[in-house]
């Protein structure tokens, strides 16, 4: 394939995406397949000549979407979905054009500046302080990662850098156990390790328990430790839970604690003033995360880091070897000095599409719309005595157990969510509430509609009473 067939090319994946769209309410939302199944029909082995591009894209449009999972899938509630709208795509398509790498200002003038012009229209639309800047990454975890190595160096007057942590003692990082994986990687990544994140008890609302948080960190105090970090959730994977983030904080200060709040998720519905309420006291964060791959229509690589004061970051992770100066500018903004990997991709090109192609309006319609869907949702889970609501959440999220009197509901759980997967319809993942499964419902595609929501209990509803008829026994 040459650049000049790429105008034709372009046109087949662009009406290749279009009917995929259209079609693909039709489609399970999940394949039926084993591990292994897709490989099998990929030579083991690279061709050694070179193949034509009408051959390559038929391959794929036989073999690839069969075997995926539809994460644009209208009926898909699993994980947290990740939209992507065709403002995004199209952003996306443009930026892979020119192939740039926004690693340095000079090396992508409007990509760099783009993305600080982002971080403040993002600021703004989320009703934080002008203080916040900061930049985009390629994801949650990745955010989480700088800003745990930040309150790494930060605690040890930077000295980590050059010393590795040998020398010095113990560093502390606390969070409640309500919070996603990704820090329990950044923690053992920073070389802090795993035994050093302080696991602080909830409170009966999953919040962390502020209480037990002071005194962890007077105890770690007592006992030579360094006090780093706070990292709080604002919508935690397993079940929603938010952390009382202005009490959280204040006792962070007052043990001088650099924190991160992990909003994910649910930081985008914070474009809509009515729910931000729930990250009440989120102005004092040193760094907060919100993906706008999840709820905001960009595709999967758009995390927006804010920061309260870039510098520390800066501090932390840039480096200016020679071959990375700027010619003739110094005071310049390079992307790459506040995050891990030097490379980066033209991240900012998609957010600007999208949050332009639905404008601020469009964008907290969907999320309220989806909110509004989901409560809706939730109430005919609470309405039928069949089933039980052990998760309920201000946002686009809850979670449903089957629950029939004198049965295991947790085996029954089970059994419903293996059978609603197999079927196709929907896709929902499990999570565990106070030892017990339970099936999560989170909304967020742009495609959804209120009947695509509302079908989850009906969908549940007749699986479920398959369940007692189906002749396997369920204790
Ligand atoms: N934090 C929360 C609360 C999440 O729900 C997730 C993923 O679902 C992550 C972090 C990790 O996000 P990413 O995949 O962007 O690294």
């Amino acid at each position: 394939m040459q650049y000049k067939d790429l105008a034709e090319w372009s046109e087949r994946a662009g009406k290749w995406a279009e009917s995929y769209f259209a079609t693909l309410r039709e489609r399970p939302v999940r394949p039926h397949m084993v591990p292994g199944d897709f490989a099998k029909q990929i030579p083991a082995h690279a061709p050694d000549d070179p193949e034509k591009i009408e051959t390559i894209f038929a391959d794929f449009d036989r073999l690839v979407p069969g075997a995926m999972t539809h994460w644009q899938h209208p009926r898909f509630f699993a994980y947290f979905p990740a939209s992507v709208a065709p403002a995004s795509m199209l952003a996306d398509y443009l930026a892979n054009a020119m192939g740039c790498n926004t690693m340095l200002w000079q090396t992508s003038p409007a990509g760099t500046e783009l993305e600080v012009r982002m971080i403040d229209w993002m600021r703004d639309a989320f009703g934080l302080p002008a203080k916040f800047t900061g930049l985009l990454q390629e994801g949650a975890s990745s955010s989480t990662l700088c800003a745990i190595l930040t309150m790494r160096e930060r605690a040890l007057a930077w000295k980590g850098l050059e010393d590795g942590l040998r020398p010095h003692p113990k560093l502390r990082v606390y969070a409640s156990p309500e919070n996603h994986s990704s820090i329990d990687k950044a923690v053992r990544i920073a070389g802090i390790g795993q035994s050093n994140l302080v696991k602080v008890p909830t409170r009966a609302d999953r919040s962390l328990d502020t209480d037990a948080l002071r005194e962890a960190i007077k105890a770690d105090r007592h006992s030579g430790c360094i006090p780093a970090g706070l990292v709080l959730c604002v919508g935690g994977t397993a079940t929603g839970s938010c952390d009382n983030i202005e009490d959280a904080i204040s006792v962070a200060k007052e043990f001088d604690l650099y924190t991160h709040v992990d909003a994910a998720w649910a930081g985008a519905a914070m474009l809509c003033p009515e729910y931000r309420e729930i990250w009440q006291g989120v102005d004092d964060a040193d760094s907060i995360v919100v993906n706008a791959h999840k709820w905001l229509g960009a595709s999967i690589g758009c995390s927006i880091q804010f920061l309260a004061d870039k510098s520390l970051q800066l501090r932390t992770l840039g480096l200016r070897p020679d071959y990375l100066k700027s010619e003739n500018v110094h005071e310049v903004i390079n992307l790459n000095e506040m995050s891990v990997a030097l490379g980066r991709r033209f991240l900012a090109l998609k957010l600007w599409f999208v949050v332009r192609a639905y404008g601020l309006s469009g964008l907290r319609e969907l999320v309220r719309n989806q909110i509004g869907w989901v409560r809706e949702l939730e109430s005919l889970f609470l309405a039928d005595p069949d089933f039980e609501v052990p998760i309920s959440n201000p946002l686009a999220f809850f979670a449903f157990r089957y629950a029939v009197p004198g049965r295991d509901k947790g085996k029954l759980t089970d059994e419903l969510a293996r059978r609603i997967n197999d079927d196709g319809r929907t896709y929902l993942t499990e999570t565990v509430v106070d030892g017990t499964p339970a099936i999560r419902v989170a909304a967020g595609n742009f495609e959804c509609t209120r009947d695509d929501v509302l079908s989850v209990y009906r969908i549940a509803k007749e699986l479920a009473e398959t369940i007692g008829r189906s002749g396997r026994t369920i204790r």
